[in-house]
């Protein structure tokens, strides 16, 4: 005779417990995104043309781009009381220099206090490209001389193929198909590849995207692979939800009425409720985006170093860009 409280047990344990959906697909419940790069800046901030933020989501710290100049983000943090050394995890948005000038000054400095902090990076497939000029021979892509350097401080890069969930409701886009035709780079670089040097449209272009019950939040960088290309990718894999925040740069600070007028009409499809442009967004993009999607000043905004974003309170503008 097996006792009940034995029989209970057992059956605990032999009928099978289905993985809630919820945890499969999980939602961010508490998110808070800082911005410590870009061009705009108040008091003793310093302001760079270059991306940089730090993302606080349910406990998990986040370091998103690291700036331009070596020194400017550790400057910065410092200002601010962001504390770095309790942050384990570095995302690079793209191989570009103004997101990356500030990422060895940054690894060197917390690594004696905390060898762990900033000492897993993760990039997408193409970031390590040879981005090299034949005459005069100049490798322009700094990160393949930066790459050993990092990992001789114990340092790893964790490279993305496709899209991929950090934490739950955390993805990182991967690269991103290039469904419209947004060309949004320079077009002069050239890159390496197995199929040989080809134009560089940045395949790297990643970006941070949290799914919460508000809705999609999207963190870009330089958003090379084109802000629709970007939402519309990230509904596809995640849900085709309203886009709650649209936070960083997107490159369209030289572009045309019609790229404008037709990214916003895109964007009003989705439905975006908050909006920080910062870094190569473009003054005139903000306004013209506050105004064609309906939103006000308290929701579309432009990016000043030390504001941010907070699930469920909006953003917080800074002084400057009230
Ligand atoms: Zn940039
Ligand atoms: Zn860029």
């Amino acid at each position: 005779m097996i006792p009940r409280a034995l029989l209970f047990v057992l059956l605990v344990l032999l009928v099978p417990c289905p993985i809630p959906a919820a945890e499969l697909h999980g939602k961010v419940q508490e998110l808070k995104i800082t911005i410590l790069s870009t061009m705009l800046a108040d008091g003793d901030e310093l302001g760079e043309w270059g991306f940089a933020a730090l993302v606080e989501v349910d406990g998990h710290r986040i370091l998103f781009d690291t700036g331009a100049h070596t020194d400017v983000v550790l400057k910065n943090a410092r200002t601010l009381k962001l504390d770095l050394t309790t942050v384990p995890e570095v995302i690079l948005s793209h191989w570009h220099w103004d997101h990356v000038g500030g990422f060895m000054t940054l690894r060197d400095s917390v690594r004696g206090a905390a060898p762990g902090a900033l000492a897993r990076t993760h990039v997408a497939e193409g970031f390590f490209y040879s981005r090299a000029t034949a005459a005069p021979p100049v490798e322009n892509n700094a990160m393949l001389r930066v790459r050993p350097d990092y990992e001789q401080t114990g340092g790893t890069f964790v490279v993305h193929d496709r899209p991929v969930q950090l934490y739950p409701g955390v993805w990182l886009t991967g690269p991103v198909p290039r469904k419209y035709p947004e060309r949004n780079w320079s077009g002069r670089g050239r890159m390496t590849t197995s199929a040989g040097v080809v134009e560089d449209n940045v395949p790297d272009d990643m970006s941070l995207v949290f799914d919460t019950a508000q809705g999609l939040v999207v963190l870009t960088g330089c958003g090379h692979a084109g802000v629709i290309n970007i939402t519309d990718h990230a509904r596809t894999f995640i849900r085709p939800a309203r886009i709650n925040a649209l936070i960083g740069g997107i490159h369209l600070f030289n572009a045309s009425e019609e790229t404008l007028a037709w990214t916003t009409e895109k964007l009003r499809g989705f439905g975006v409720d908050n909006f920080i442009g910062a870094h190569c967004t473009g003054i005139e993009t903000v306004y013209r985006f506050r105004r064609d999607l309906g939103l006000d000043r308290a929701h579309a905004v432009v990016g000043a170093v030390g504001a941010g974003f907070e699930l469920g309170r909006g953003i917080n503008a800074g002084e400057i860009a009230k």
